[in-house]
């Protein structure tokens, strides 16, 4: 059985900082600020960043996100990526090598020094575009929403970065438009369905969503 490779999380989550979205609850899909202060890029990277953010560190956040995106639009593009930038920002990364005993066993290991947040986020980075299928990258169906997903299912066929709201919304536009088709296009005027003393008059645009925890 073949072992499904974990998604990159820091490729996604810098991808898509900055990308239309439109969450469940929201009126309009809207684009959040790419890094635009410490306090609120610690928050954005909380999945890929244990510690504070400096002022200091923007500078070359941005630019890691920046090369992110491109990345990510070239694989998505199926076409060449250019590595000089996250190379450039993963040079401040260094390791040296140490000898270990691991259940008697001799091992090496690398110890790795990151000289700053960027650095070890672009190391992170490279590690992630180097266990990356890139068929398994794809951008969200939703045409509100411009997020990109890593798809780990065994058929390769996951259409939204989410199933809320993404999956469902799709999925009542669809049926939406099948009973629109089926109703020759006109406004219908409802379905009654009678039992006992009880009348449910369904309208055609009515769609029956599954209860979300
Ligand atoms: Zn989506």
């Amino acid at each position: 059985m073949a072992e499904l490779t974990a998604p990159p999380q820091a490729l996604l989550l810098l991808a898509n900082l900055g990308r239309r979205r439109r969450p469940a609850g929201a009126a309009a899909p809207y684009s959040e600020p790419i890094l635009p202060g410490s306090t609120v890029a610690a928050a954005q990277l909380a999945g890929v960043v244990d510690q504070s953010v400096a002022a200091a560190d923007l500078v070359d956040l941005r630019r890691l996100q920046r090369a992110a995106v491109h990345a990510a639009e070239a694989i998505l593009a199926g076409g060449a990526l250019d590595c000089a930038e996250i190379n450039a920002l993963a040079a401040d990364s260094t390791a040296r090598v140490e000898l270990i005993v691991t259940n008697g066993l001799l091992r090496r290991q690398l110890v790795w020094t990151d000289t700053s947040l960027a650095a070890a986020l672009a190391r992170r980075l490279i590690e992630e575009l180097n266990a990356l299928e890139p068929d398994r990258l794809r951008r969200c169906a939703r045409p509100e929403c411009d997020l990109i997903f890593y798809d780990t299912t065994r058929s390769r066929t996951r259409r939204w970065h989410a199933e809320d709201p993404c999956g469902w919304r799709e999925r009542q536009r669809v049926h939406r438009t099948r009973r629109s088709n089926s109703n020759g296009g006109r406004p219908g005027t409802g379905r009654v369905i009678s039992g006992g003393s009880a009348t449910l008059i369904l309208h055609p645009d009515f769609v029956i969503s599954p209860v979300r925890a």
